[in-house]
């Protein structure tokens, strides 16, 4: 999505006395009650990544707040993201995204509430150790920002998706299917 597009979303969610609801915020992956700057920080989101709406770690951190986790690690240990996690490593067949090994792990695409809630898994991919690592940390072991997570993610998946042993697998898979 674009700023302008993000812009004239957040305008026609408007109420006519001017202001927004829980539920509408909500939709728009915005936490209640709504941190302060929550609409320019939307907008400026939208424009750095067409197509999604990206949330910064900050964002992630308030909207977890809402929702009873005082910090990421807690949500990480509750019995809600233990279920998330089962239901995507089931989804994908405990296959690796990136690389087809035993995935083990989950990483998070984005951390909308939807999301964070388990009620849509889109934004979850099932992962292996080695990857879920190059792809959060550079490989001087730096965490790298939610912008290079996302472009080192999606390179990653693109290889996958174009190497001879996917290729391969999506035949037989095809083959057996026809
Ligand atoms: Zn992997």
């Amino acid at each position: 999505m674009t700023r302008k597009a993000r812009k004239r979303q957040i305008e026609k969610a408007m109420t006519p006395a001017g202001g927004w609801t829980r539920e509408t915020l909500r939709k728009l992956g915005v936490s209640w009650p709504p941190p302060r700057g929550w609409k320019k920080k939307l907008v400026r989101n939208a424009s750095s990544h067409p197509g999604r709406l990206a949330i910064d770690y900050t964002s992630r951190n308030e909207a977890l707040r809402s929702l009873g986790y005082p910090t990421y690690q807690a949500y990480l240990e509750s019995p809600l993201w233990a279920s998330i996690r089962k239901k995507v490593l089931a989804r994908d067949g405990h296959c690796c995204l990136l690389c087809g090994s035993w995935a083990t792990q989950v990483h998070h695409l984005e951390y909308l509430l939807p999301t964070l809630l388990g009620q849509d898994l889109r934004g979850m991919a099932s992962i292996c150790g080695d990857c879920h690592h190059h792809v959060e940390y550079d490989p001087s072991g730096h965490k790298r920002s939610p912008e290079a997570v996302d472009r080192c993610y999606r390179s990653a998946r693109a290889d996958m998706a174009s190497s001879p042993l996917t290729q391969e697998f999506r035949a037989i898979v095809r083959g057996g299917a026809s």
